[in-house]
């Protein structure tokens, strides 16, 4: 068999075909590169499907680097997924804190409880059942079921729809979702029947390690001589990413209101980014700066009797940056000479917490970043 080169350009006539392959060569130049340079990581060495998806699920769209002092402490803290079932969400979304994409870790906590109750503490062993479960994708179902159950079923994540569109000359969208049926089918051609575990590992390791988005190893690459995009060219053109849209700015205006030592926080609802983390009052604006008497209005006819001296104007702005979202983040400290009243606390859903309490409390790294950078300022 040899492979038929897809890749289009409007100044060239394709499709191009390559010279012969044969269809074992890169499967088993994959495989030969795999045992040479593969990294020694801990889910490497095991075939337990729950271990398998607690490292899958924190390393997606996070680096290895990052990711793996997660990956420690989960697999500490929650051993098996019995354990993870049981335990608080708060604790969770808490060990969570700083991956970001929290729908991760709030899916992977619901799906630990489907497990435990629906399949008894076992996990699926098949692709399609491995579908079923909440927040288990394609990409994560092809993981478990080839990594824990040899299930010849080939995964596709960013670092294959790169490694496959430069080798084969693919040059579909890899952001468009219909690009996926093209990249799958090849991928499931190539993935052998007697390592499907060791393929998957190997392809996605040679796009992490060799054949990276940037300055590719292409000199000392073991297929350079087969790869479409080395031999036209095209290294950098491929694979065919379309542009995301640009992030929507935000400005966050957070009063921290704070009385005998207590902090009023909430907890956040569904419908918008950091569910089930905590944060502090918020008032959102279309613009950075704040008109600070109308706030004081707003408070006030909100129940909030506050004065204009009882307030600390923020010091810096925080930034942090969403996949589709730019926020902006500034802290007005308000330091109360009474408490907040129950109608206040229920309407705006806060609740006062000591410094200790907060501490346990999952928070978006810019609450945490502020806290830390005023830790003397409130007495943290
Ligand atoms: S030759 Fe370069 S672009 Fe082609 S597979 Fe190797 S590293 Fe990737």
């Amino acid at each position: 068999m040899s492979y038929i080169c897809l890749f289009k350009l409007p100044e060239l006539k394709g499709p191009f075909i390559m010279k012969n392959i044969p269809s074992t060569y890169f499967p088993n130049t994959l495989l030969t590169w795999y045992q040479r340079h593969k990294r020694t990581l801990p889910w490497r060495d095991t075939t337990d499907p729950y271990l398998i998806w607690l490292s899958e699920v924190i390393l997606q769209q996070t680096r290895v680097a990052q990711g793996l002092p997660y990956f420690q402490r989960f697999a500490e803290a929650y051993p098996t997924v019995q354990h993870l079932a049981a335990a608080p969400q708060d604790e969770v979304l808490r060990l969570w804190q700083g991956l970001g994409y929290y729908s991760r870790a709030r899916n992977m906590h619901h799906t630990a409880k489907q497990i435990v109750q629906e399949y008894g503490g076992v996990f699926p062993n098949k692709y399609e059942e491995l579908l079923k479960l909440k927040g288990v994708g394609s990409y994560t179902a092809a993981a478990i079921a080839s990594f824990a159950f040899q299930e010849k079923v080939a995964v596709l994540d960013g670092n294959v729809f790169r490694v496959l569109a430069r080798v084969f000359g693919l040059s579909d969208d890899i952001a468009a979702p219909a690009s996926r049926k093209v990249f799958q089918q090849l991928a499931n051609e190539l993935i052998p029947a007697d390592a499907p575990d060791t393929f998957n590992q190997a392809i996605m390791e040679f796009g992490a390690i060799q054949c990276t988005p940037v300055m590719p190893d292409c000199l000392f690459c073991p297929l350079q001589q087969s790869c479409f995009a080395f031999t036209h060219g095209l290294v950098q053109e491929l694979p065919v990413k379309s542009k995301a849209k640009a992030a929507r700015p935000r400005f966050f205006h957070y009063m921290v209101f704070m009385h005998e030592g207590q902090y009023y926080m909430r907890k956040r609802l569904s419908g918008d980014i950091w569910e089930g983390l905590y944060d502090f009052y918020l008032h959102e604006s279309d613009t950075k700066i704040l008109d600070t008497a109308r706030l004081l209005k707003e408070l006030n006819d909100a129940g909030v009797a506050v004065q204009e001296s009882h307030l600390l104007p923020p010091r810096k702005d925080y930034k942090h940056v969403l996949s589709h979202q730019k926020i902006t983040a500034r802290f007005y400290l308000i330091q109360l000479d009474f408490r907040l009243s129950k109608e206040v606390l229920q309407e705006a859903r806060l609740a006062p917490y000591s410094s200790e309490k907060i501490e346990a409390l999952p928070k978006p790294i810019l609450i945490d970043s502020y806290l830390k950078d005023e830790k003397i300022l409130l007495n943290l």
